[in-house]
């Protein structure tokens, strides 16, 4: 299958001469849509951080910092066991709330309901519903992949990060601090995670390892760590764990990003492009035609060459923020041309 499509490389190119010539101004481009994403991200943390901040504390009455007192109150509970708190924090918490999220996707893939959620489906045709067979193995490959993984290799983070610091220290770093490490952990995770999924592409490690990921070419939600073990290690966990460990980060900010990385590659995998969610189109084509667009943001592509054909098509169009409630495929719908392009229709 593989084969079928790097075939295609040259002959889709064609008309791409435009866009080329570009150049700099093009990556330019690039890397401000990047630094508008993750400002815009980050300001979003900021201000539902600041609002929910505030609620609580009106709702439970508390005084001063409402998260310092959590932690606080976390830090005394758990006096002597920061290795069961920082297991709680980097294994358990985010699972939860990968499962919790992906039990809601689960639901309307299974179900194809509601409504108001399947119109925002990226590929039309593709998941309705879901096969169940393909399913249940993919849910007992993340299961795996969570139990034997990533918990084995929070233990080993834990010993890296109290060799280096004090991970669960009794202050919380300030919340300005925690974006900074977030932005730091941003790049980090782009620049490791495009390099190393780049290498998972070589045929010689495709074939035996990343081809278990691209057997959905229309992904849900769960195949964001449907993968071989190896490549779960290599590409989906390092790349998010080595930013707190350069940083010596507190235990709050590495739970606060493991979450943030969990649900954006969950969204980037999802299969629907709703309202007021950052976008899974490039990713989502990235599935659909294995040899375009292997980052995160998007800059590291367009250095590289390898969004060339994604610019040209339907899904650049719509690979933006959605601000309205009309699905992109309706306001910005195919064309004849997108059809050739599918090699579902070449046979
Ligand atoms: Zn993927
Ligand atoms: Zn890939």
């Amino acid at each position: 299958m593989e084969v079928t499509h790097r075939d295609t490389r040259g002959s889709t190119t064609t008309s791409s001469s435009a866009h080329r010539q570009e150049g700099s101004g093009g990556l330019w481009d690039s890397v401000k849509k990047a630094v508008l994403v993750i400002g815009s991200g980050f300001l979003f943390l900021a201000a539902f951080g600041n609002s929910l901040t505030w609620h609580l504390q009106r709702f439970w009455g508390a005084s001063g910092d409402f998260w310092q007192n959590l932690w606080t109150t976390l830090y005394v509970a758990f006096e002597g066991h920061d290795a069961a708190l920082f297991f709680l924090g980097t294994v358990l918490l985010p699972a939860l709330l990968f499962w919790l999220f992906n039990a809601l996707l689960l639901v309307v893939d299974t179900t194809g309901k509601p409504s108001f959620i399947t119109r925002y489906r990226i590929q039309v045709d593709e998941n309705k519903p879901v096969d169940p067979v393909k399913l249940r193995q993919a849910i007992r490959c993340v299961l795996f992949n969570q139990i034997f993984i990533s918990a084995p290799m929070m233990v080993a983070t834990y010993f890296v990060m109290t060799w280096r610091g004090d991970p669960c220290g009794p202050e919380l770093p300030t919340f300005h601090w925690a974006l900074m490490e977030l932005t730091f952990f941003s790049i980090i995770d782009e620049i490791l995670f495009y390099y190393s999924h780049r290498l998972f592409h070589h045929p010689a490690l495709y074939k035996h390892i990343h081809k278990q990921h691209h057997e959905w070419t229309a992904p849900i939600g769960i195949v964001a760590i449907y993968a071989h073990p190896l490549e779960h290690v290599i590409a989906n966990t390092l790349p998010v764990l080595i930013g707190p460990v350069i940083l010596g980060s507190h235990l709050a900010t590495t739970t606060l990003w493991l979450c943030l990385a969990l649900v954006t590659t969950t969204i980037s995998h999802c299969g629907y492009h709703l309202p007021f969610l950052p976008s899974p189109e490039s990713h989502d084509f990235h599935h659909l035609k294995f040899n375009q667009c292997f980052g995160v943001f998007g800059v590291l592509d367009r250095l590289h060459g390898t969004d060339t054909k994604f610019r040209l098509t339907k899904q650049y169009e719509r690979h933006i923020l959605l601000t309205s409630f009309t699905p992109l495929t309706e306001s910005i719908p195919d064309t004849p041309k997108d059809k050739l392009l599918d090699p579902k229709n070449w046979e």
